[in-house]
C-alpha cells in the first residue's frame, strides 16, 4: 500500500492482516517504486495523493518499469478526469475515498485473482515508446513529435512489431473509405515516419518489403 496518511494505512492494513494477507505500507511515491521494483506484489493499492510524485506518476512509472501488478488507485474525488487519467496510466481498478473496507477486500480480490495486466498501457519496441494515452512518443530518451496522422500509423506498426502490413492494412486502420485507392498516401506518410522517427536518429525500424508493404523491425531500429 501506498499511502502517506499515516492513521488510514495502519487501518487498512490492520483490516487486510485481520483478512489473512501481509501488507507492506509505503509513505511516498519513491519508496513505494523502490518496494514494487524488489518484490512481486499480488496487489498494489495506490493512493493519488501523495508528496511529492503523485499516485499517477506512480503508476506510469511501475508499468515502465515493467512492474505488471495489478493496481487499485485511491482516488480522494470523485472527478471523472481522475479515474480516466488513473486508468489510463496503467491502474486496474479505482475506489474512491471514502470507501468501505468490505469493498476494498471485494475489489483486491478480484483484482489479485486477475493477475498482473497483459498489455502494458504504454507500447515499447526496442527504444521506441509509445503512449497511446497522451499521444507521446519517444526513441530512447528524446521525445519525437508528430502529427496525428504519423502517430496512428506508428502506432499501427508498434501494436503489430515484425509483421509485414501491406498498404492495404495501413489505409484500413488508418484512413477512412475516402482515401480507399489511393495506396501512394501511406508511402508518403511512411517517409514522413521515417524521417522523425528513424533519420534522426541515424537508424532504421521501419523497412519496405518489396512487393508486400512495411514492417516495422522488433528491435525498434538500429
Ligand atoms: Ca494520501
Amino acid at each position: 500500500m501506498v499511502e502517506d496518511e499515516v492513521k488510514m494505512a495502519a487501518l487498512v492494513r490492520r483490516g487486510l492482516s485481520e483478512d489473512g494477507h501481509s501488507v507492506d505500507v509505503a509513505a511516498n511515491g519513491e519508496e513505494g517504486l523502490v518496494m514494487a521494483g524488489s518484490t512481486e506484489y499480488d496487489a498494489i493499492v495506490l493512493d493519488v495523493m501523495l508528496p511529492g510524485i503523485d499516485g499517477f506518476e506512480v503508476c506510469r512509472r511501475l508499468r515502465r518499469e515493467r512492474v505488471w501488478a495489478p493496481v487499485l488507485m485511491l482516488t480522494a474525488r470523485d472527478a471523472v478526469e481522475d479515474r480516466i487519467a488513473g486508468l489510463d496510466t496503467g491502474a486496474d481498478d479505482y475506489l474512491i475515498k471514502p470507501f468501505s473496507f468490505a469493498e476494498l477486500l471485494a475489489r483486491l480480490r478480484a483484482l489479485a485473482r486477475r493477475g498482473p495486466v497483459e498489455h502494458p498501457p504504454v507500447l515499447e519496441v526496442g527504444p521506441l515508446r509509445l503512449d497511446p494515452a497522451s499521444h507521446r512518443v519517444w526513441r530512447g530518451e528524446r521525445e519525437i513529435h508528430l502529427s496525428t496522422k504519423e502517430f496512428t500509423l506508428l502506432e499501427i506498426f508498434m501494436r503489430r512489431p515484425g509483421q509485414v502490413l501491406s498498404r492495404f492494412d495501413l489505409l484500413e486502420h488508418a484512413w477512412d473509405y475516402a482515401y480507399e485507392n489511393r495506396s501512394n498516401v501511406i508511402d508518403v506518410y511512411v517517409r514522413y515516419l521515417r524521417e522523425k522517427v528513424d533519420r534522426p536518429f541515424r537508424v532504421s525500424s521501419i523497412e519496405t518489403v518489396r512487393g508486400a508493404g512495411y514492417r516495422l523491425r522488433i528491435d525498434g531500429g538500429r
